[in-house]
């Protein structure tokens, strides 16, 4: 990916589309010609997303055989991340449920059918209904799973496969390798189609930008409010008291092994970055042993990210809201669930977790452009998040070194 062309490109779409909007009352060709390649964009993303989650889940489940060979400490360290990770989720939907201030605005799109959202609409159907509604989304032919771009399917479809295939095949079977050559294949065809996200992201933040008001920035500045404040519970409240109970850290040894990894995570925006950072803080400021730190901390960096799952839960929410796309209680839980699966594939570089929070998107019924308005006040938000997925990941060693 171009990412030097990335904010650039962003500004640019961003202040044409407000100039054209603002003093020419739009411009006919530009308003075409972006339309045109916002779809085109979009579509791609469409056609490669669905081979995209399906063979990477399935390879990555495969993968996570090994983690049978680190016995116990494998054990600990995934159910950690796991807890951590749903206490994020958790933690982002409680709060975004009674703190939503830009419902005070009118929400960008209004789609004339829809009358409510989920943040003012009665919960209507019963507990059975919910249930019903999911599993029938989740329990559905793979083929039609994949045609319709039913996320929830596809997923159901790659984990059932990749936990067939985890304990069916053999040690020395040649599928694992295969499907990871497969899915190579797609994430080449993948950075392919996010070549062009520099000029997708222009064209994106031109249409925006067009139909961008005070009010809309105002929602964006309260969104980025309630994610900072939503992180900072985490970061500062959660995460301790977890290292307090979990791993016997207090909250001053912890502090003293956070500062460089945090300030670093903070910098880069890249969990991967800070790693080599974290494992000389595990070990030195947190006693952890080095083989130990050496496979808990690389597998934290890649499958536990709880800024990230807190970020994506709240931006599905506000973007729900903003596109006039009304969430019932299924929707929150399949949020829930697709957001423990996407956060643990984002990859722990700047705006990783955008790519996850698109197949979120995708699973509940917003329309791809949405990601181009949480886009516009990413990279602030990327830098906490960040911080605090560096922060879980270090956490974890301690709590994985204490139990195993
Ligand atoms: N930048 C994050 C990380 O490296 C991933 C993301 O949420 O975009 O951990």
């Amino acid at each position: 990916m171009n990412s030097r062309w990335f904010a650039p490109l962003l500004v640019l779409g961003a202040l044409l589309g407000w100039l054209s909007a603002t003093m020419f009352g739009g411009t006919a060709w530009l308003d075409d010609l972006t339309l045109l390649l916002q779809t085109s964009f979009l579509a791609a993303l469409r056609m490669i997303i669905v081979p995209l989650i399906f063979f990477s889940l399935l390879t990555g489940i495969l993968q996570l055989r090994g983690t049978r060979s680190m016995g116990r400490l494998g054990g600990v360290t995934v159910a950690y991340y796991a807890l951590t990770s749903a206490i994020a989720i958790s933690l982002g939907l409680v709060v975004v449920f009674f703190i939503h201030p830009w419902t005070a605005y009118p929400p960008l799109t209004e789609l004339p059918e829809v009358t409510t959202t989920l943040l003012d609409a009665e919960q209507d159907g019963s507990v059975l209904g919910i249930l019903q509604n999911l599993l029938s989304s989740m329990l559905t032919n793979p083929f039609t799973a994949m045609a319709d771009v039913n996320i929830l399917g596809v997923l159901t479809t790659a984990i059932l496969f990749g936990l067939a295939a985890a304990v069916s095949l053999p040690e020395d079977s040649k599928w694992p390798d295969m499907l990871s050559e497969v899915t190579q294949l797609i994430y080449t065809c993948a950075r392919w189609i996010l070549t062009t996200l520099p000029v997708g992201l222009f064209a994106i933040a031109y249409q925006l930008t067009g139909r961008i008001d005070t009010d809309t920035l105002a929602s964006l500045g309260q969104f980025a409010l309630v994610v900072f404040g939503a992180t900072a519970v985490h970061g500062l409240i959660v995460l301790p008291l977890l290292a307090w109970l979990l791993g016997g850290v207090s909250p001053a040894r912890l502090a003293r092994a956070l500062g460089q990894p945090m300030l670093t995570a903070l910098l880069t925006s890249s969990s991967a970055a800070t790693l080599p950072l974290s494992m000389t803080a595990a070990e030195e400021k947190l006693g952890v042993a080095r083989n130990k730190a050496a496979f808990v901390l690389p597998l934290g960096a890649t499958i536990n990210m709880d800024g990230t799952a807190l970020f994506e839960a709240i931006a599905v929410v506000f973007l729900a809201y903003m596109f006039s796309v009304p969430l019932d209680a299924g929707d929150i839980i399949a949020v829930f669930l697709m957001t423990m699966l996407v956060s643990a594939g984002a990859p722990g570089i700047p705006s990783g977790g955008m790519t996850g929070l698109q197949v979120i998107l995708l699973s509940v019924g917003i329309p791809l452009e949405a990601i181009g308005l949480v886009l516009l006040i990413e990279r602030p938000l990327d830098t906490f998040r960040t911080a605090v997925n560096v922060e879980g990941d270090l956490i974890g060693s301690a709590v994985a070194q204490r139990w195993s």
